[in-house]
């Protein structure tokens, strides 16, 4: 899933910078080189900082091996939040961001699963887009009731929803309950910007599927 931007060579430096940071989500040309020019009027110590800071990720970011959310430090393979859940349900989200504003909303107490990304429509090869057979053997490993699909109230989101829904059931994996993401979330929601209060209440009315 992850992709090595090629910028030609002869590309000066200041060009290929902003290509990497058009590369970050939400961000287009005009922002990317709005963070170049900013960067331009630090100082060394501050590009320095910024550089390590940023070889550091890599150091200390685990990937879990349960919900497959990338958490720094750590000794074992899973995660703080996997080591002391409720098995009886799993919920699906597409991001870590969105993991992270349930946690914060503090009204779920199961096992997460990112899928790491969404199932945009038409597409041929949803397999590359998220992670399918992961989520198989996750589900496999578990002593799951009840599987709760939290995806954006998107298209893309909604079509990853019903794709994953189709799959769970093809699998047949025993007696468990699927359900989706309630009203309290409207069309078009990302999870992403939604506050305690409608999570909370997407939660409280979700609906089997
Ligand atoms: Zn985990």
């Amino acid at each position: 899933m992850e992709t090595l931007i090629r910028t030609p060579a002869q590309m000066d430096p200041l060009s290929r910078l902003t290509e990497y940071f058009r590369e970050f989500p939400g961000i287009g040309p005009r922002q990317a080189k709005r963070f170049v020019y900013f960067l331009m009027t630090k100082n060394s110590s501050y590009l320095d900082t910024l550089a390590k800071l940023i070889l550091e990720i890599r150091k200390n970011i685990r990937v879990c091996s349960l919900c497959f959310r990338f958490y720094q430090d750590g000794s074992s393979k899973v995660c703080p939040t996997c080591s002391n859940r409720n098995e009886s349900q799993l919920m699906i989200v597409s991001r870590d961001v969105d993991f992270e504003v349930i946690e914060k909303s503090k009204v779920y107490n199961g096992y997460y699963f990112i899928l790491g990304g969404v199932i945009p429509i038409l597409d041929k090869e949803p397999e590359k887009r998220v992670r399918l057979q992961e989520l198989t053997e996750r589900i496999k490993k578990g002593d799951f009731k009840e599987i709760i699909l939290s995806l954006n109230a998107t298209a893309d989101g909604e079509h990853t929803a019903d794709f994953i829904k189709n799959y769970i059931k093809e699998k047949v994996f025993g007696d468990i309950t699927v359900s989706i993401l309630g009203r309290g979330l409207s069309t078009g929601a990302e999870l992403e910007y939604s506050d305690a209060d409608t999570i909370k209440n997407a939660l409280k009315n979700r609906e089997t599927i």
